[in-house]
């Protein structure tokens, strides 16, 4: 269990519909456990776009001197990002 993908309060996990289709780092949802005011943590967030766009440029700048047309290359940088999601986690709202 990701300990920082679970409510604060009482550690009921955050399920993944949560984070990867209705969480932006301005939304906010209650728990279904306990009903705290849960958010992504924009520490983590700002650290998971940190990396995952230094990555992505990474790979980017790799495909293209490769000889990989705009159209390959933008769908394998998106597909790179997603285990950067793996550095998303939940806070309280205070
Ligand atoms: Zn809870």
């Amino acid at each position: 269990m990701l300990e920082h993908r679970c409510c604060p309060r009482c550690r009921r996990p955050v399920s993944w519909g949560q984070f990867a289709f209705k969480s932006t780092i301005w939304s906010a949802w209650e728990c279904p456990g306990c009903g705290t005011t849960l958010r992504l943590s924009k520490r983590r967030r700002v650290l998971a776009a940190v990396c995952g766009a230094a990555v992505g440029c990474a790979i980017g700048f790799a495909a293209l001197g490769a000889g990989l047309s705009i159209w390959w290359v933008i769908p394998i940088m998106m597909t790179a990002q997603i285990p950067f999601w793996w550095l998303d986690g939940v806070v309280a709202s205070a």
